[in-house]
């Protein structure tokens, strides 16, 4: 028998997605979608109003965004400027109904190669709390996404919370995106950056690349590349064949590999020279 679960805590969430077959709605804006127009097959436990999942707060080891915030809850929150690049990207998922429906967790869990929500926060060095029978456990988000809608979830679990450590707060990020058209489009490359600046130098470094290989990716030889220079001299010392080796991208009806590995160095260029302006 199908049955539709609204549970009132994490823990009835829990055991309710002990039955078999039982699937996680969030804001459903990837879940419905996906169904291509059928009722979803199966039990479905809704947990977008779960008080265990919700809201952004700041603590001394750094910030949790609940995993059921969505895309509107973000753009609107004050942050620091380490976040603008997920902001810039909240505003660009979509449109506004799907921005006030669809949460970061979702994007995460859906795991797309194009989810836009990936990069600015592997940029941070987020890491997820999953929560699961066994009890919390957490991991690096560039450990979660496996592959192309593939998690590390296991079975009976759920995704509570994002948390960027401190660490990951500080200097300014900028996000920027490229599809066939301005808005409401699948992305062919997108890029988040965020950069340290002490003095006019460059002392950290985190470039992340999206929808340009099976899962985002971090760019640590373009990243090492950087530090150390004047921020005048950062966005034109990334090498497009040190980008070129980092990505894996795909030849598909949005765009040849060649043409995303292209597109991605010249929106790190320009996403490091915002972010550093
Ligand atoms: C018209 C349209 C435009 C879109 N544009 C963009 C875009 O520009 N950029 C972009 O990145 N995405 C886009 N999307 C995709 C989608 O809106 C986002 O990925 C959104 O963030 C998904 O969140 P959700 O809450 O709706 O997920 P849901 O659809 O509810 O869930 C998605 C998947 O994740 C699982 N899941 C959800 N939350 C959890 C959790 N906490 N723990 C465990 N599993 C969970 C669900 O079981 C499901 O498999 C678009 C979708 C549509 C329909």
């Amino acid at each position: 028998m199908s049955v539709f679960l609204r549970p009132a805590t994490l823990t009835e969430a829990i055991t309710g997605l002990a039955g078999p077959g039982v699937r996680v709605l969030a804001g459903g804006t990837d879940l419905y979608p996906a169904a291509q127009g059928a009722a979803l097959a199966g039990s479905v436990i809704d947990i977008a109003g779960l008080r265990e999942l919700q809201g952004i707060s700041l603590h001394d080891d750094g910030l949790r965004i609940g995993a059921c915030t969505t895309w509107t809850q973000l753009m609107q929150a004050d942050l620091p400027p380490a976040l603008s690049a997920l902001q810039a990207a909240a505003r660009q998922v979509g449109g506004w109904q799907i921005q006030n429906a669809g949460t970061v967790g979702g994007n995460l869990c859906n795991a797309s190669p194009a989810a836009d929500g990936v990069p600015p926060l592997l940029a941070c060095d987020a890491v997820v709390e999953v929560a699961g029978p066994q009890g919390l456990r957490r991991m690096d988000l560039s450990a979660f996404i496996t592959g192309p809608r593939k998690t590390a979830l296991h079975p009976g679990e759920v995704l509570v919370a994002v948390l960027i450590p401190a660490a990951g707060l500080d200097g300014r990020s900028a996000f920027l995106k490229l599809g066939a058209r301005a808005h409401l489009v699948i992305s062919i490359a997108m890029v988040a950056v965020r950069i340290v600046v002490r003095e006019g130098v460059v002392t950290r470094a985190a470039l992340a690349v999206g929808s340009a290989s099976p899962v985002a990716r971090r760019m640590p030889v373009v990243e090492a590349a950087l530090v150390g220079l004047p921020t005048a001299q950062a966005a034109a010392a990334i090498e497009a064949a040190e980008v070129a080796a980092a990505l894996s991208p795909i030849d598909d009806i949005r765009a040849p590999a060649a043409y995303r590995t292209e597109a991605a160095v010249t929106l790190l260029r320009r996403a490091v020279a915002e972010a550093v302006a």
